[in-house]
């Protein structure tokens, strides 16, 4: 017979605090991380650079706030509101101040008066590219290829480990024609499960969609899935029986090409696909699968992430 769970077992969360690998907040999804995990991050961020090394993809990094501009441009408030965050300043005269320090004092909501600034949090790593890419005119004939790395945040307060707030996502972006696109697809499909494969962590592929919002999301979300725009490689870390998406896979036809003004070499509207690599749920896949004393990983495994 199986031995029944107590129902106190120190959760996964608590035992990378215990450890310190991750460090608390005080609030949900907000974690510090230590020397060991930032290690850990940093050989997977070799494995894939090694993995994409041939492509030669064009580096770009971005902070990990964009123009609210363009935020309001891509279309992210249809879509995804419920996990949007936007930043808001205080940019009130002397008088104005005084009363925020008030209510601060009476515990009051002192956020009240904060004005939207012109920056909001990057959703995606991919988000801030688009409208730079287009601004470059056509794309060449062979189109383009980006490598990305950024913070991105997501209002998605949890105790999962893997569902962070502040979180680091690397994005392989191309653009160019459908078959370009979805050739760039198609070979990541396959590279991402030897990548995954030589970490020593069990995986499985599967068709995706994105959490949209409200009843019209449902929608989006079914057609996603119809047309197979969207696949995850998911790893098994809070739950067995409900797998993390830890590399996506995406197709957006020619979505962001439309929104953003962005043209093939023909003067046609580009296609665009990305692949993202969940930075730090591949650390806790590694850190879950293979135990938090990194001496005794695989060596295959340590070898592979330098270690
Ligand atoms: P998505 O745009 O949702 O496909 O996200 C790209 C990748 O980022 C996913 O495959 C995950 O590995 C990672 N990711 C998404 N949301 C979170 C989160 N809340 N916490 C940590 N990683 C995340
Ligand atoms: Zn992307």
């Amino acid at each position: 017979m199986l031995a029944k769970t107590p129902v106190n077992e120190t959760s996964f969360l608590d035992e990378l605090f215990d450890r310190g690998l991750l460090i608390e907040t005080g609030v949900d999804g907000l974690y510090g991380r230590s020397g060991l995990f930032e290690a850990i991050g940093d050989g997977f961020q070799a494995l894939v650079s090694r993995y994409g090394a041939a492509d030669k993809a064009e580096v770009v990094r971005f902070p990990p706030a964009m123009a609210r501009s363009v935020f309001e441009q891509s279309g992210y408030m249809k879509s995804f509101p419920q996990l949007a965050g936007t930043v808001h300043c205080f940019c009130g005269n002397p008088a104005d101040h005084v009363s925020l320090l008030q209510t601060i004092e009476q515990k009051g909501d002192w956020t009240e008066g904060q004005k939207a600034s012109d920056v909001v949090l990057t959703p995606a790593a991919c988000y801030p590219l688009y409208p730079t890419a287009a601004k470059r005119g056509d794309l060449p004939a062979e189109g383009r290829l980006y490598d990305l790395l950024s913070y991105c945040f997501r209002h998605e307060p949890s105790k999962d480990p893997a569902r962070q707030q502040f979180f680091r996502m690397r994005e392989y972006v191309r653009m160019g024609t459908p078959d370009q696109v979805t050739e760039f697809r198609a070979n990541w499909l396959e590279r991402g499960q030897k990548l995954i494969g030589d970490l020593g962590l069990p995986f499985a592929v599967d068709v995706a969609n994105d959490p949209f919002f409200g009843r019209t999301g449902k929608m989006l979300a079914v057609n996603q899935r119809d047309q197979r725009l969207k696949f995850e490689l998911l790893i098994p870390i809070e739950s067995e029986e409900n797998p993390t998406a830890c590399l996506s896979f995406n197709y957006h036809q020619d979505h962001f090409g439309k929104t953003f003004g962005l043209t093939s070499a023909d003067g046609e509207v580009a296609h665009t696909a990305c692949v993202g690599f969940g930075h730090e749920r591949v650390i806790l896949a590694l850190l879950k699968h293979h135990g938090t004393d990194v001496a005794r990983w695989p060596a295959s495994v340590r070898s592979a992430l330098g270690l």
